[in-house]
């Protein structure tokens, strides 16, 4: 994991990379963003004087590299916020807000699966998401949805494993009550998504595909896909997720947010989007102790099935500095 602290002139400002450590989820991965930030990026904004997200793509020039981006652009929002104190949620107009929880399940033996989903299930978490592939959809779906009754919301994530030779499969888990079947083809399949969505009755939701507002607006237009996960270190921040937001909201789309394999400081943010109007499905804001053995924010509580949304200043908590010492492997500094 990588965090950036900014330091501003009206403070400090927190922001996570959420790159994974291999490009198989975005090209972005962990160290080569480390470098790119190291080498370019940060160099780059220590050379100016006035960075605003607003002029951070003219300043920067950068093409890519999403979860680089979206690292500089929650850095300087929370600086802003922190030194107004003021929280993302108040800035977003949703201060005082729970969301409901939603897990994601990976893909593991079925018995393993239906386990995770039954204790999310009784911990009140409202959706329950599956990671499929083809040759682990079918079964872990129904022997899910067996398991945790009608109540909670199942989704199906299929990261891309799937393509057009696929349809047979993908009809038969359109016969399963999904709430939605997130990104069955490739990213850039979107004439091949749209005519899959034209066969099925479980709406298309797109995450790899959608690197951009634009990429959002098109999708949406061809009919690739009926909901959309605002996903910031996709595509490039939290400017650009709530943009994304807004882009559903003016179709009539679903939209939900999404998160990453990431600390308390981006999984904060996704909890404030998460709490937006236009977010119609639950997104992937459960606490990141699922995953985690420890993290540098405090915890969030899970209450009912809700969790609450950060209402101090800032995006998130400010990371402990004794356990960023503790667990952190590397630290660099960079000054003007
Ligand atoms: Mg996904």
């Amino acid at each position: 994991m990588l965090l950036l602290r900014l330091r501003t002139d009206v403070g400090d400002g927190w922001g996570e990379c959420s790159a994974l450590a291999a490009p198989t989820y975005l090209a972005d991965h962990l160290d080569g963003e480390e470098r790119l930030l190291s080498t370019l990026l940060l160099p780059q904004l220590l050379a100016v004087d006035d960075v605003e997200v607003d002029s951070l793509d003219a300043t920067l020039g950068l093409v890519g590299h999403p979860t680089a981006r979206a690292a500089i652009v929650a850095a300087l929002v929370d600086a802003r916020l922190r030194s107004a104190g003021m929280s993302l949620a108040d800035q977003l107009g949703v201060g005082g807000s729970a969301v409901p929880v939603g897990v994601v399940v990976g893909i593991d033996d079925v018995d393993a699966v239906v386990a995770q989903a039954v204790e999310a299930a009784e911990a009140g978490v409202g959706r329950i998401k599956l990671k499929i592939r083809p040759g682990h959809d079918l079964e872990p779906v129904q022997a899910v949805r067996e398991a945790v009754g009608e109540d909670v919301e199942l989704h199906a994530d299929a990261n891309a494993s799937y393509t057009p030779d696929d349809l047979g499969l993908l009809q038969l888990l359109d016969e399963q009550g999904l709430g939605l079947i997130e990104q069955p083809y490739a990213p850039d399949r979107l004439l091949d998504s749209a005519s899959l969505q034209r066969e099925l009755v479980t709406p298309i939701s797109l995450d790899e595909s959608i690197d951009s507002p634009a990429r959002a607006v098109d999708a949406l237009e061809l009919g690739a896909c009926r909901s959309v996960s605002c996903k910031a270190p996709r595509l490039g921040g939290i400017d650009r997720a709530i943009a994304v937001h807004d882009v559903c909201v003016d179709r009539g789309a679903g939209a939900w947010a999404g998160g990453m394999f990431e600390s308390g400081v981006g999984r904060h943010a996704v909890l404030a989007l998460a709490a937006l109007p236009g977010m119609t499905e639950i997104g992937d804001v459960g606490p990141t102790t699922a995953y985690l053995a420890a993290d540098v924010v405090e915890q969030v509580e899970v209450d009912d099935g809700t969790v609450r949304v950060h209402d101090g200043p800032g995006i998130a908590p400010i990371p402990d500095p004794e356990v960023i010492d503790e667990l952190g492997e590397a630290h660099t500094e960079f000054t003007r």
